[in-house]
């Protein structure tokens, strides 16, 4: 079995994320619209933070003068994240629901555009095309709902075994919940590129048969190549041409 993040692995989705945000955040405060249509870059830099959807929108209006400043977001994500949802009152729930209405809309109304804002990296869409030709089952394992994300996989001929969204719980609980149907001795890549999450699976007591990989290409923070300890190992593009089981 592989499995593999969604959002910056399989898929650079950053001008989604921005559409989205910026959306959602004008939808939730109208003060909002004067946001760029292109990416801030300071949005581009502090995205790799994010772990949750629901948090860009507040990271859109952070950009556009409400709440704690990127400045504040990029010294310190988490206390200024809770400080957002403080100050604009926009909490997970919130944010998360009209996130997911902007997206809604977007694939009724505009469904082809909207496809066309997530771009497969192509070496990862390769790999993952010759896994299901080999019939390798893989599977994803996402914050991100598993109806988008079965939605945007489908649109590049790309069919996992099962789509693990948001819904299903925290990336460490899933990845405990599959293990026991492998077999003991079994390894399981599984594909990141959020440092932080691999760190958590590392220090899970039931997660040892999992071997973390660390996405190059992906949305990383300054440092995280660096600084990801053994034995997570960076993958690089190249990487995926070797067979899996000479990982
Ligand atoms: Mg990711």
């Amino acid at each position: 079995m592989f499995i593999t993040d969604f959002d910056g692995v399989i898929i650079d989705g950053m001008d989604e994320y921005w559409w989205s945000a910026r959306r959602c955040a004008i939808r939730l405060d109208s003060r909002l619209g004067t946001l760029p249509d292109a990416v801030p870059e300071m949005f581009r830099s502090l995205r790799p933070h994010v772990l949750g959807g629901w948090e860009m929108p507040l990271l859109a209006a952070s950009i556009g003068g409400l709440g704690p400043s990127p400045q504040a977001f990029a010294a310190a994500y988490g206390p200024s994240l809770q400080q957002a949802v403080a100050d604009l009152g926009w909490d997970r729930s919130v944010a998360e629901e009209a996130l997911d209405e902007v997206r809604t809309d977007a694939v009724r109304h505009a469904r082809q555009s909207w496809l066309a804002l997530h771009r497969p990296y192509p070496w990862m869409l390769a790999f993952l095309l010759r896994l299901q030709a080999e019939g390798t089952p893989w599977r994803v394992l996402t914050t991100k709902s598993a109806a988008f994300t079965a939605e945007l996989l489908a649109n590049h001929g790309l069919e996992p075994e099962q789509v693990h969204g948001r819904e299903d719980g925290p990336k460490p609980a899933v990845l405990a919940s599959l293990l026991p149907s492998l077999p003991p001795e079994a390894t399981v890549p599984f594909v990141e590129d959020r440092l932080a999450s691999l760190l958590e699976v590392r220090q899970h007591p039931d997660l040892s048969h999992v071997r973390g990989f660390l996405a190059s290409w992906g949305y990383l923070l300054p440092g995280d190549i660096d600084r990801a300890p053994d034995p997570i190992q960076v993958l690089h593009p190249e990487d995926l041409q070797a067979p899996l089981a000479n990982w």
